[in-house]
């Protein structure tokens, strides 16, 4: 048994040293997010000469606008150097429900605030404080890893949603409402969404919120992506129903929109009994937040935004050129999305699964691109490109792309 164990973990650890004293079972369940692994095997490719056009990482290509890298600057040599408190530096956190109240249109201050090194520790600890051994929670698929994993985890039943092309990678709430059961906890949604760039309806984030407060059930609301949106204004599930505040944990963090992913600064906005075991989760793991990194958190949130605005024109009209390219490849049809900066095109009709085509992509035709199945069993017949790059560089890769297609 012991022996069994400890192969399978080693397995899918990848270890390959006998002998290895056997990890914790729990380690089986653990998954991992394939863009960094491709990262790192494009990476070798490039060691060994090859040029690589790299649309699989999801980063922004911008640097941190200037006046919030001074703020830090600033910060540490007035001292900023030791800990802060586990949920976060009382100003900080005020701070943050300001520009959620302003953000949100909702009514919170800052006991509900909870900072984190990045948004995704949210996640983690969200689902450690709720999820019990067979407890439900459903999760959008395809949809970003970490959410299933770490279900898988903690011992709860991951229970996909499936986000459906003709739907413009909506969700359809009437499949979500038969997917609820007695044992269901937590819904997690995701929009604007990674890997498709779907942003959910209106009406579809009223009646999930109306869903949750009659079945008894959290949402986890992961709205990293709110700022980067392209047709018309974001709205967030509190704006759909403000009533649904005392059941939702909103995640939303710097990465995305203000360039920072290297930072680590992120949050979750979530009822204040609820924000103080997620502080003491962070206690028990991280200690807090970097002091001078939540330091910015003003002039960030509440400064100049004429380079982030910059950015996310930019963002739109690469959203535009890398769509229209794709289309114009026999065999691939891409559909427009509405936010985040990524494509999900269509590649069924190339006669490849979508682990194939990604492999085959990288190998052949030097273009690092993520499997559809990299974001759950529902991705296949799908690869996601991230359009965080020069558009030099996507023209670049959409370029290789079209004539590897043509070869095959
Ligand atoms: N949520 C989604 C959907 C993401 O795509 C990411 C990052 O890729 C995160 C959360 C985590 O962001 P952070 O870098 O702030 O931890």
């Amino acid at each position: 048994m012991k022996v069994l164990h400890h192969n399978r973990v080693n397995e899918l650890l990848t270890i390959e040293k006998p002998n290895v004293i056997p990890f914790a079972r729990r380690m089986v369940d653990l998954g991992t997010e394939t863009a960094f692994e491709v990262l790192a095997k494009a990476r070798q490719l490039e060691a060994q000469g090859r040029t690589i056009v790299h649309l699989e990482i999801g980063e922004p290509d911008f640097n941190t606008p200037a006046h919030i890298v001074e703020a830090a600057v600033s910060s540490l040599r007035s001292g900023a150097t030791h800990y802060g408190p586990s949920a976060g530096l009382p100003e900080t956190r005020a701070a943050i429900a300001r520009y959620v109240v302003e953000t949100r249109g909702v009514d919170v201050n800052a006991d509900w605030v909870v900072v984190t090194p990045g948004a995704k520790p949210i996640m983690f600890f969200t689902i450690l404080a709720l999820i019990d051994p067979g407890d439900e929670v459903i999760y959008p698929n395809p949809g970003f890893p970490i959410y299933e994993s770490v279900v898988r985890f903690v011992g709860g039943r991951p229970v996909p949603i499936r986000l459906r092309e003709s739907r413009d990678f909506g969700l359809d709430v009437d499949e979500l409402s038969s997917l609820v059961t007695g044992r269901t906890k937590l819904i997690i949604i995701n929009s604007p969404h990674n890997p498709t760039g779907g942003v959910l309806a209106s009406e579809t984030l009223r009646a999930i919120a109306r869903l949750a407060m009659e079945r008894d059930c959290y949402i986890l609301a992961d709205e990293i992506y709110s700022q980067i949106v392209y047709d018309g204004a974001f709205e967030s599930i509190l704006h759909a129903n403000p009533e649904v505040r005392d059941r939702v944990i909103l995640l939303d963090g710097m990465s995305k929109t203000f360039a920072m992913t290297g930072w680590r600064l992120g949050w979750g906005v979530m009822p204040p009994e609820l924000a103080r075991a997620v502080a003491r989760l962070q206690t028990n793991s991280n200690s807090c937040t970097a002091t001078f990194s939540q330091q910015v958190i003003e002039p960030a949130l509440f400064g100049p935004r004429d380079d982030i605005k910059g950015m996310l024109s930019e963002f739109h009209r690469r959203r535009d050129t890398i769509v229209g390219a794709l289309n114009a490849i026999p065999g691939i049809r891409c559909r427009c999305p509405a936010g985040a900066f990524y494509v999900f095109p269509n590649i069924s009709e190339l006669g490849l699964t979508s682990q194939q085509a990604a492999t085959r992509l990288l190998d052949e035709a030097g273009v690092a691109t993520l499997s559809g199945t990299s974001f759950g069993s529902f991705g296949e017949g799908f690869l996601r490109l991230s359009y965080a790059n020069s558009m030099e560089n996507i023209m670049e890769g959409v370029n290789r792309i079209g004539r590897w297609a043509k070869g095959l």
